[in-house]
């Protein structure tokens, strides 16, 4: 069995790095034209690299994006502006799917809990218990709490409620659709 020699490796990967940090220039400029004339061979390897190493390259775009921060927000503002029409389609679309899901998780078909109203746009999430206790939850509300709900697994101590039901609960400590009717 031949035992890899790990610091004989690291030491020539810091010499190459060094070589390539002084010609560093001449060697981007060698690369560039490289590039130029074999156009169509680098993007296939390229594909073909990303393709067969999907968690390396998600490494190197989140370095990257990290280490240029402000570029990045930039840029993304920039996009967003240019294609603002889709990005808020996309972004409206984005909002009422994963408000229907975890509508559903939380309730019977979709149904407020008190009242039975399932028009979607009317249904809120109520923290069963209240909101004081779940103290990281404080100031969460619409995309912020489907997102943190849908991302923590559908945790318990919530259910669907309408609006109406939701405001009377916070305001009276109970809906008034919760009284006891004696016939
Ligand atoms: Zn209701
Ligand atoms: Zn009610």
């Amino acid at each position: 069995m031949t035992e890899i020699d790990y610091q004989f490796i690291a030491k020539r990967r810091a010499q190459k790095r060094q070589e390539y940090l002084k010609h560093r220039n001449a060697y981007l400029r060698r690369a560039k034209v490289y590039y130029q004339k074999n156009k169509q061979k680098c993007k296939t390897q390229a594909i073909k690299w990303n393709r067969e190493h999907p968690r390396r390259r998600k490494e190197i775009i989140s370095k990257y994006r990290q280490k240029n921060i402000f570029q990045t927000r930039k840029k993304a503002e920039q996009l967003r502006f240019i294609n603002k029409d889709e990005y808020n389609k996309y972004a409206r679309d984005r909002y009422a799917k994963r408000k229907l899901i975890v509508m559903m998780h939380y309730s019977k078909n979709g149904k407020c809990q008190c009242c039975g109203e399932s028009t979607i746009e009317f249904l809120t999430i109520d923290h069963i218990t209240q909101r004081k206790l779940l103290n990281h939850l404080r100031g969460f509300s619409g995309r912020k709490l489907y997102d943190w709900l849908i991302q923590n697994n559908f945790p318990d101590g919530f259910q669907v409620l309408c609006f109406n039901c939701n405001f009377a609960k916070w305001k009276m400590g109970r809906c008034p659709h919760q009284r006891v009717v004696i016939t």
